[in-house]
């Protein structure tokens, strides 16, 4: 039996013409609101560095060409560029136009051959930054200035991205959360742990836990930043097995005597403490060799001068 939209009492004048009914176009409107909303989060996660542009053309070259809402599939090739940091509309649109790419097409749109262009043309971009980008671990024994020494480069050297560690101690007098560490809970600790959140992690001098924060390093990296972690000696070795490009500087007293000398002279630690801290520096001393670089932190500014010059060194 055939039936007409006139034999349909829930059929309104839009059915007649062949239009979806109005249930239909009402479920067709939320599902285009939440496509725009994934999208919106797909552009963003590009444009914090959460993920690549690279990433998001192949998620939606894998789906199936029939999930017209899916977010990356129904995304366009255009918004996907202007999402990377410092691509502007102007240079989309000249990229676009070298890769022979409609101003209009979403990435599930794009035909074979521009596929493989636009891929190869993320894949050479994201190459070159990461070229570009240096990761220096700054490590050394305890009390050797390597706080001091990060400071200093932190503020006369804007162009070096210091990381941010997350630390569960609590702050000292005049550090700022989010400035000097992360002060997290140890539930929240755990959590970062949990969900792979931390470069590196290590607990400190027997007491605290401290961890470098992944996500702000790879965007950095991936902008062609130069990034400095100071971390401890653990932490030093987990990067090196994670990012084997990162260089890895190991800060030096200029003598055993002189580094007795700061750690009982800075007064933080009472004598048994400073006793233990001792033994660790003698440990941690004996691991110099694993670094690619060493500098003796005689005088702050002129070592702290040594570490950014091995930025741009070759
Ligand atoms: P403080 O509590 O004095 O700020 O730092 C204590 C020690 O923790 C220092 O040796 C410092 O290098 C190390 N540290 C700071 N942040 C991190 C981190 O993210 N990871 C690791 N492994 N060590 C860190």
């Amino acid at each position: 039996m055939t039936t007409t939209g006139d034999h349909q009492p829930t059929a309104g004048p839009a059915a007649r013409r062949g239009a979806p009914p109005e249930v239909d176009r009402a479920a067709a409107a939320r599902a285009a609101v939440a496509a725009r909303r994934a999208r919106a989060t797909v552009k963003s996660a590009v444009a914090d560095g959460r993920r690549t542009p690279l990433a998001v053309a192949q998620a939606a070259w894998r789906t199936p060409a029939d999930a017209t809402n899916h977010a990356e599939r129904s995304l366009r090739v255009r918004d996907l560029l202007t999402s990377i940091p410092g691509i502007g509309p102007a240079r989309a649109d000249a990229v676009m136009g070298e890769l022979r790419i409609a101003r209009s097409k979403r990435l599930g749109g794009v035909g074979a051959r521009q596929r493989s262009a636009l891929a190869d043309w993320l894949a050479a971009r994201s190459g070159a930054r990461r070229r570009q980008s240096r990761l220096v671990v700054l490590a050394g024994p305890t009390a050797v200035g390597k706080g001091t020494v990060s400071a200093y480069i932190r503020d006369h050297h804007p162009e070096v991205m210091l990381s941010v560690s997350a630390t569960t101690r609590a702050p000292r007098p005049g550090e700022v959360d989010g400035v000097h560490y992360y002060f997290v809970s140890d539930a929240e600790f755990d959590r970062m742990i949990r969900e792979r959140e931390l470069l590196e992690w290590a607990t400190v001098h027997n007491s605290y836990r401290y961890g470098t924060p992944r996500p702000p390093i790879d965007r950095a990296l991936d902008q062609g930043k130069q990034v400095m972690l100071e971390i401890d000696l653990q932490g030093a070795r987990q990067v090196r097995t994670a990012m084997p490009d990162a260089l890895l500087v190991f800060l030096l007293p200029p003598s055993w005597d002189e580094l007795v000398r700061r750690l009982i002279g800075r007064g933080t630690e009472d004598a048994p403490e400073q006793q233990r801290r001792l033994e660790t520096a003698k440990v941690e001393l004996a691991a110099q060799d694993e670094f690619d670089v060493k500098v003796v932190n005689s005088d702050v500014a002129t070592a702290a001068g040594e570490v950014v010059d091995l930025f741009t060194a070759p």
